[in-house]
Order: C-alpha cells, then structure tokens, then sequence
C-alpha cells in the first residue's frame, strides 16, 4: 500500500514548488501512485480505467511487464555513455524502427521528447531545402520549445513571446468545424494560396499530425493530405508527418496515422507511444535528406540511450506480439458504433470521430450552431471520473472527450466507459 504524502499535502507541495501554468485535469484533482495495463490507482488504492493514457503515451499498457524487464535489465548493465562509443541498443533499435518505415526512411535520429523530434524536423527541412517557411495546420499541436510553439495552431498554447518567426498556419481541413466541411480541394486551394500570397513561393516543409490529437481527435478530410504533400513539393519543400500520438498502429487500419491518407512522408516524427512511458522520441527520414546536416556535428546526450533504447524495442516487440494494431482495429470500432448510438440518444454530442483507440466525442450546446459546451463537459468529465473512468479532454474549445487508451483497452472496457459516460450525460 502507498504509504508517502496524502494527496492535500502533495496538492501543496504542488501549487508552492511547480510551475503555476500546469493544468489540473479535475476539480478534484485525483492522485494516481500506481498503474497496471490500462488500470491506475489512487493513493487509497481505488482502481481508475484509463481512458487518456498519460496523454496517449502508454502504448503497451501501464507497467507492461516484458518491457519494465526490458528496462531494468540494461538498467543493471549500463545505463549510459552517449554516442561518442558503441553500443549495441541503439543501433539495434534504429534498424528495427527503421523495419517499420515504408520507403526510403531508413535513417534515425533519437531524441527525448516530441517537441525536440518536430524541432529537429524543421531544422532538417530548412537545412535540406535552403528555404525557410515552414506551414502547419490550424487547431494542431507539436510542442512547446519555441520553435515548436511556433508551429501549433492555438492560442491557448502560445506564449505571448515571440515564437519562432517563418511557420505560418493553413485552414484546417476539419470535416466538422472546417469552413470548407469535407472537400479537401478547397482546403488545398486555400494551402497554394498561401504558398503564392505569404511566401516567397519556395517553402521549406509542411508539418501535420495525421489526427489532430490536442485540437480533439480531429481527422483531416480524407483526401487532403495527398493534395497537400503534392503542393508543398511544387513549392520545394518536404512533407513531415507527426505521429507523436497516431504511430505505432493505434488507428487500427494502419500501422503509422499517413498511411490512411496513402502518403509517403519525407520525415516522421514519433513520441509518447514509442516509449510506454519512457522519455524517448525519434525522428526518422531518407540519407539523402539527413546528408544535409553532415556538414558539422550534431548530438544529443540522452538520445537512444541504452535505457530508453532497450525499453524502446521492447515496445516494438509487446505490440506486434500483442497483435495490438489488430485489437486497436477490433476494439475502436466497437467503441465507434457504442458511441454513436450515444449520440443519438444524448443531443448534446455533437460529433462522434476518429478511429482506431484514438476517439473523440464532441459536446455542443446546439447541433446547428456547434456552439461548445464547455462546463458541461468540464462536469460530464468528473462525473466520470466519480464513477471511475479518467476520461481525456481537448479541443481549441476545451469541449471534446479524448478517448485514447492503453492499446490493451477491451470491448468490455469500451463498454463501461460508454454506460458510464451515458450515466454522466443523463445527470447533466
Ligand atoms: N506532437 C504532438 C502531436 C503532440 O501531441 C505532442 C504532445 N502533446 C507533441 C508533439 C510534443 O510532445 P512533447 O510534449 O513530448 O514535447
């Protein structure tokens, strides 16, 4: 049992030591001291089914066994030197993701977080191309270093600092909030548009997730990204995919997010799944684009060390073994359809999306205006969380339920989550 510091002196030590701009999940805020598989445990031992997965970062599941082996192996036999020597973790690892990789992606950068993978993109991208500008989406989301800042496509996630200059943001293809609603040539147009009226003509990259995961689950229209990647290229630039949360087989058809819209990227980005927990992220690309850095070093002390490389591989074999992308498949379908018919019951659900184990469900005070219900998902939410289910939220209007569970998430906890959310609704 935990026996450390309750949760009102840990809430304490929390609001006098740490940064006064993080964010509390609940009103009530909820200790978490334990987590097995798609389970966590508060400090008095009352069991949570985990709906966000530490923000779609546990893959395999909490404290999967065959990978806390993995880890705590190479933990005893070394757990770092850096690249300045051999060692063979790395370089294995980087063999067996670049395995995964349809293409030429065949060369690995390893680094700690998303937001330096995206960092490290862009640089590749301007230093590849000789060109600047960069374009993302609007509503996306790749991190927080200021570069990367630069690149998100929302307020709530911008400082009022100057962010890296050079990034700027095309319509969103959004099928539900988009002004142009499902045609994805429109929102191309609007892509050379900008291209022609912003830019010198020449760009240096275009960088999108492939379902927006902060901006609330939300697909790009089917068809766009091919339009997209076909533009940039006219334009000089290369095409970054951000598979921070849709890698590693979490939509169920695919094993990487692009593959859904049939596109071949010139660089991938990858985090928070890649690990199960573990602070590890990778980019990964063709020779010839990662030639173009050689022309002086390059380094990162943590990157694909021993730990986080062991750990990472692991992962790799849990979910193939685990046939996780089938179950994701399996699974977030049957999750779809419950949550579908939800909506039908409960006016108040707006648009159910997504696929695979990474869902969104949007709550709206009126179908036709879409005018957000924010407090009423803010209260569903902890509603939920009363009831045990620790359910994600986002959205540029804080207004959608993130559903994006441990990948080992089943149809009978798909289940309860849908009766439980329906419980919360019908309390509204
Ligand atoms: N890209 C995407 C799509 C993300 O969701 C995130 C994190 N939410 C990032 C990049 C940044 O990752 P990190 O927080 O590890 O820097």
């Amino acid at each position: 049992p935990y026996t450390g510091p309750s949760a009102e002196k840990v809430l304490q030590l929390r609001k006098t030591y740490l940064s006064p701009s993080l964010s509390m999940h609940f009103r009530k805020p909820v200790m978490i001291v334990e987590g097995k598989m798609q389970y966590l445990f508060d400090e008095k031992g009352r069991r949570y089914l985990d709906a966000f997965a530490g923000i779609v970062t546990v893959s395999a599941g909490h404290c999967h066994p065959e990978i806390v082996k993995a880890v705590n192996k190479q933990s005893e036999l070394l757990q770092h030197t850096t690249t300045i020597y051999l060692n063979n973790q790395i370089a294995e690892y980087a063999k067996e993701l670049a395995d995964k990789m349809p293409g030429n992606l065949k060369c690995v950068y390893f680094v700690n977080s998303g937001s330096e993978a995206n960092d490290m993109a862009m640089m590749l991208a301007r230093a590849h191309t000789g060109n600047w500008d960069m374009i993302s989406l609007r509503n996306g989301y790749h991190g927080m270093s200021m570069a990367t800042m630069g690149a998100c496509g929302h307020s709530t996630w911008k400082q009022p600092v100057p962010q890296s200059f050079g990034i700027l943001h095309a319509m969103n293809p959004d099928p539900y909030r988009g002004l142009f609603g499902n045609d994805a040539t429109k929102y191309a147009a609007d892509l050379q548009d900008l291209i022609l009226t912003a830019t010198s003509g020449r760009v240096a990259g275009f960088m999108a997730e492939t379902i927006q995961g902060v901006g609330g689950a939300t697909p790009l229209v089917q068809g766009y990204l091919p339009a997209a990647y076909k533009i940039i290229r006219e334009a000089g630039g290369i095409c970054i995919a951000d598979e921070v949360q849709t890698g590693f087989g979490r939509t169920g058809t695919k094993y990487w997010g692009f593959e859904n819209q049939g596109v071949q990227p010139d660089i991938v980005t990858m985090a928070k799944g890649i690990g199960n927990g573990l602070p590890l992220a990778a980019v990964v690309t063709t020779p010839e684009i990662s030639a173009s850095l050689t022309k002086r070093l390059h380094f990162n002390t943590f990157g694909g060390n021993p730990v986080c490389s062991a750990g990472g591989r692991a992962v790799l074999r849990v979910l193939d073994a685990e046939k996780r992308q089938e179950h994701c498949g399996v699974v977030g379908a049957h999750l779809l359809k419950r949550l579908n018919q939800l909506k039908d019951k409960h006016s108040i659900i707006g648009d159910v999306r997504g696929q695979g184990l990474m869902l969104g469900v949007e709550l709206v005070k009126d179908r036709h205006t879409k005018e957000p219900a924010k407090d009423a998902t803010v209260e569903a939410m902890e509603r939920m969380k009363d009831m045990g289910v620790l359910m994600g939220k986002g959205g540029l209007f804080g207004n959608v339920f993130r559903i994006k569970p441990p990948m080992c998430f089943s149809k009978d906890d798909a289940d309860f989550l849908v009766d439980v959310m329906d419980e919360a609704l019908n309390k509204l």
